[in-house]
């Protein structure tokens, strides 16, 4: 009997649950629907910034990679999903599936901060890149032309957030700017700033991993200013408590939600996200399988969130196809076990971190082989 499979949402997650299902569970029909027509390789997108990578490895038409897999591809946009009639609603549209694997990621979490959707850029897709670009070219470009605050707000490039996604855009954005600088022949030097609510940068990280990063922002002679709650943005103006930072270019990275469309659907969740269990189906309706960027999970030992990473979302997708087939089967699922205290990070397309427990390594060759074991842990050179 076929079954029919619809993975919503093409990303690291559903893309690579789809090729490991329509793998080993030979009679099903396997079928992508995302709204758009690219894969996007996020952990990627910085090279983008620095043209370190070209875009045609990081952002992949679905139509290449599927037809060779035997996968189909649907583009559409989900609105929402109706877990008890077992289909997923797209404008007019209602598909059926036998199972449904849900993986539309998360979208920028604005915290209702006035002013961030309309004065701030994000850093989330390809678009945001190009926009980054753009602000970086343009504010360069005017410059030229300027002098006193008009020229120090437009060499300002202030990045909101004091996580991982920030402290690593700041180090890709610092070598755009030298670089346009350079181009730009603007003498003066650029500021870049990192805000950050907390009065640590990276609160959830060791100590030892947190002074590396620390050396590494000094070294770049990349500021922070601590401990600041964002008020309000306007138009070129990042407003703190009796502070206000005249900036050119403003991004905001304060962090990650899970995809709107989950709140649309009739799935029990957590925070915004479908809360599942460690076999990863959620706890309402266990034919939908979640991971990634939209998913909540709680462990069955401890209620401890994990985070949300491409080498998390990775193994979740891996222990899907094989969790799907066991429960077809009737046979005993595997539980996802996160990664907590191993990981990468990426400081500039030269340099990242390594930590796995108490060990800590970092430098050049670090993020060569960070690059690799990224590279062909999704197949991306297999799969292209
Ligand atoms: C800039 C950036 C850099 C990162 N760098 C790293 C890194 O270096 N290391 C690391 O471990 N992690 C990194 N991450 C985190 C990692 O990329 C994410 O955790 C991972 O991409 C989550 O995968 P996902 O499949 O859940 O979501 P996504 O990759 O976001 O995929 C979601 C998919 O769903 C589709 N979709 C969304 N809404 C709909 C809809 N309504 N209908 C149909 N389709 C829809 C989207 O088009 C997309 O294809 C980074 C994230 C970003 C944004």
């Amino acid at each position: 009997m076929k079954r029919k499979v619809i993975v919503l949402g093409g990303g690291i997650a559903g893309l690579t649950s789809a090729i490991n299902i329509k793998k080993t569970i030979k009679t099903s029909d396997v079928t992508i629907i995302d709204n758009s027509q690219f894969h996007v390789f996020k952990p990627f997108l910085h090279d983008l910034l620095t043209n370190k990578k070209r875009v045609e490895n990081v952002v992949i038409p679905f139509s290449g990679i599927t037809k060779s897999k035997g996968i189909n591809y649907e583009n559409k946009k989900a609105l929402s999903i109706a877990p008890e009639q077992k289909h997923v609603r797209t404008g007019t549209e209602k598909i059926s599936y036998d199972y449904l694997i849900l993986a539309i990621g998360g979208e920028p979490n604005y915290h209702n901060i006035k002013g961030v959707k309309t004065h701030a850029l994000t850093f989330h897709n390809i678009i945001d890149v190009t926009r980054l670009k753009e602000s970086v070219s343009t504010s360069l470009s005017k410059a030229r032309n300027m002098k006193g605050d008009k020229l120090n707000e437009l060499l300002t490039f202030t990045i909101i957030g004091g996580g991982v996604g920030s402290v690593e855009l700041a180090c890709y954005l610092k070598e755009l700017v030298q670089k346009k600088m350079r181009e730009y022949n603007i003498k003066k030097n650029a500021r870049i700033i990192i805000i950050g609510n907390n009065k640590k940068i990276l609160k959830n990280f060791p100590t030892s991993i947190r002074k590396k990063v620390i050396s590494r922002l000094n070294d770049l002679r990349i500021e922070t200013l601590l401990g600041y709650e964002v008020k309000q943005i306007r138009k070129n103006h990042v407003l703190l408590k009796n502070k206000i930072v005249r900036s050119g270019t403003i991004i905001w990275c304060g962090g990650v939600k899970p995809n709107n469309v989950v709140k649309e659907s009739r799935l029990k969740t957590k925070n915004g996200g479908v809360l599942v269990n460690s076999t990863l189906q959620s706890t309402s309706h266990n034919s939908v399988f979640t991971m990634g960027d939209c998913a909540f999970l709680v462990n069955d030992n401890f209620n401890k969130s994990f985070s949300k990473n491409a080498y998390n979302t990775l193994k979740q997708a891996n222990l899907v196809s094989k969790n799907l087939l066991n429960w077809i089967k009737d046979k005993k699922m595997r539980k996802f076990k996160p990664s907590r205290n191993k990981g990468f990070l990426r400081l500039g397309s030269d340099f990242a971190i390594f930590y796995y427990k108490n060990l800590v390594l970092q430098g050049f060759l670090i993020s060569k082989i960070y690059a690799i074991i990224l590279k062909h842990r999704f197949n991306l050179s297999k799969t292209i």
